[in-house]
């Protein structure tokens, strides 16, 4: 049976990767500062770790076949345009501590969780804007100090892949949603911070949206994610490859998509005030196809119903 340790464990993707790294017949042990929020977790072992603390990632992360790590300090845009200093100081501990701890312990195979954020503005100042390609990243300039540290950490991994063989593969997660993920407290992503507002109105009442909402996104549901992370794991592939899906929307269309899952009419009252983000990104899945014959199938009106409820169940 072959051994996986999932950093991250006790969050959105990870408690979900859990799951399907389980299904797949993996022993899996799990690291995280906090439990699974929502479900127990399916983890063979699951231990409580700060990662920011070498001592403990020397402790936790020991021998195994895979190792994924998915920890990070991380939220929607309202976080990660405020909460700066801290992100990238303890991203970039969590990271440093968890590479080095993995080749102490003889891991050979590493998964890094990226992300679309270590894409340049001046690549997303449209909303009609072209997909971005995974050669885009360089030359870099992220418009968040989280995309510059996942940025940095792709290059640490690519630095031990050349000094030591370790086998690394990067996904640039972009916009991944679903049930079980965080929809309320202020780390919330669009998507789940929508069908909470929508959840939360009545019919005809006004929601808030962040900005213009033409601002657009694409949406990737978590189980083709976790498909996706498997496959690229699997995969010979050891350059970062986009994980998202391509189908592009505005925030103003997305809500009216929810209200129409809802069965409800919402006005929009948009808040110029709040960040938004960049004006526009998308996924460029061209390579992820040739390098994987697979890309992400499910439509967003398939991956937001559910979603929907499970937010709409939560907060009732
Ligand atoms: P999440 O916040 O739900 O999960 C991250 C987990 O890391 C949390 O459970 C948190 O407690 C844990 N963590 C934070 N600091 C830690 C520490 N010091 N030691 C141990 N654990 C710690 O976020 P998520 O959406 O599941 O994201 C998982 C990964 O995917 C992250 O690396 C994130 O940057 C990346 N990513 C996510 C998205 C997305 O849309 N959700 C997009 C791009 C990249």
């Amino acid at each position: 049976m072959p051994t996986a340790i999932v950093t991250g464990a006790g969050g959105f993707i990870g408690s979900h990767l859990v799951k399907y790294l389980k299904n797949k017949g993996y022993y899996v042990i799990g690291i995280d500062l906090k439990k699974t929020r929502y479900s127990q977790t399916r983890a063979d072992k699951f231990f409580l770790a700060d990662l920011r603390n070498d001592r403990q990632a020397t402790k936790y992360i020991v021998a195994a076949d895979e190792l994924y790590m998915l920890a990070a300090d991380m939220g929607g845009v309202g976080y990660i345009n405020t909460m700066r200093a801290e992100i990238i100081h303890n991203n970039a501990s969590i990271n440093l501590n968890s590479i080095r701890a993995a080749h102490h312990s003889g891991i050979d195979k590493v998964f890094f969780a990226s992300t679309a954020c270590v894409y340049p503005e001046f690549k997303q100042e449209t909303s009609d804007t072209i997909a971005l390609k995974e050669d885009d990243a360089l030359p870099a300039q992220p418009d968040t100090p989280y995309g510059w540290e996942k940025l940095f950490t792709e290059q640490v991994l690519r630095s031990y892949a050349l000094d030591h063989g370790l086998k690394v593969r990067i996904a640039r997660l972009h916009n991944i949603y679903g049930p079980e993920s965080t929809f309320q407290g202020g780390r919330e992503k669009a998507p789940a911070a929508l069908c909470r507002k929508v959840a939360l109105a009545s019919d005809g009442e006004s929601i808030e949206i962040w900005g213009d909402g033409q601002q657009t996104r694409s949406y990737c549901h978590i189980d083709d994610c976790c498909q996706g992370i498997f496959k690229i794991m699997q995969s010979n592939y050891d350059q970062p490859l986009n994980l998202g899906s391509s189908e592009l929307i505005s925030v103003n269309d997305l809500v009216d998509l929810i209200a129409e899952v809802a069965g409800k009419k919402v006005v929009k009252k948009h808040n110029l005030n709040k960040p938004q983000g960049v004006r526009g990104r998308n996924s460029d899945n061209t390579r992820l196809k040739e390098s994987l014959g697979w890309s992400p199938t499910t439509t967003l009106k398939q991956g937001i119903t559910p979603t929907y409820y499970w937010i709409a169940n939560q907060v009732r």
